[in-house]
């Protein structure tokens, strides 16, 4: 379980995020919506300390971290073995095929024996439907498909979550939705992750759990149909204003 507590991120005295309070259930989707500037980023991003907060509490399996001291870099390293962040912009490796990508980091990064490495390498790229492109180098993907790989590729560490940052919103929509019919699956497959989205649509089905962020303040946190659902005047203008 990731839990925070009254976590506060200014960024030069304005503020970003106030008193977050939340958690993200294990083996479930939490979807983070809200709109453009509302504090998304920052707040997936202070998951796996790529912002520091100034202020909170935050807990994560034996981990417990007061945000307001420094905090030690092998504490930052172990968070970020269990948080894999997948970008907007898949930063793979050009000069690597497809499948060393997904092979780099279990070998480099948990010395994982190599054979062991290209077997599940493998058995991920078809996961996400992408079998036979394991030679193939990333200039010569579609988006859609480097983003498949950026996602074997994070699968690859087996991380507790995975964060996903609008990962569809650099892709045309039909490449899209083969993005998302993979992270549909994951899902599926309890595989915790945190995805900021736009998509609404999307987040209606792949979500256990909503969080929809205005101003850097939390005003939902729950299931998923009340959402949708909520008579609460913020929430509805956005979210007809976004399906
Ligand atoms: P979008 O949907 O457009 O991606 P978001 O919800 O992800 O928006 P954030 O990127 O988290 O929003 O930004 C939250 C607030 O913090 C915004 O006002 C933004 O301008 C500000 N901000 C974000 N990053 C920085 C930074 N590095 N320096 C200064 N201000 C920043
Ligand atoms: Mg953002």
């Amino acid at each position: 379980m990731l839990k925070l507590t009254s976590l506060n991120k200014t960024f030069s005295k304005q503020s970003a995020l106030t008193d977050i309070t939340t958690e993200f259930p294990e083996n479930q989707t939490t979807v983070l919506v809200g709109p453009s500037g509302a504090g998304k980023s920052t707040l997936l991003r202070s998951l796996n300390f790529l912002e520091r907060p100034e202020s909170g509490q935050y807990e994560f399996n034996e981990i417990n971290i007061d945000l307001s001291k420094p905090i030690a870099n092998k504490t930052i390293l172990s968070v970020r073995r269990q948080t894999e962040m997948v970008f907007q912009e898949y930063n793979l490796f050009p000069h690597l095929t497809v499948l060393k990508n997904v092979m780099e980091g279990p070998v480099q990064v948990l010395k994982q024996n190599k054979n062991k490495a290209r077997i599940e390498a493998l058995e991920l790229l078809k996961k996400v439907g992408l079998g036979d492109k394991a030679d193939s180098y990333p200039n010569q993907l579609s988006g859609g498909q480097a983003q498949r790989v950026a996602i074997a590729r994070s699968l690859a560490m087996h991380p507790d979550y995975i964060l996903l940052d609008e990962p569809t919103s650099a892709l045309d929509p039909e490449l899209e939705l083969e993005v998302l019919k993979v992270l549909l699956q994951i899902a599926k497959e309890k595989q915790s992750m945190i995805i900021v989205t736009h998509n609404l649509e999307f987040a209606r089905q792949v979500a256990d759990k909503v969080i929809f962020i205005e101003k850097g303040c939390i005003l939902y946190d729950g299931e998923v149909e009340p959402f949708f659902n909520s008579e609460n005047k913020r929430i509805k203008d956005f979210v007809s204003a976004m399906t």
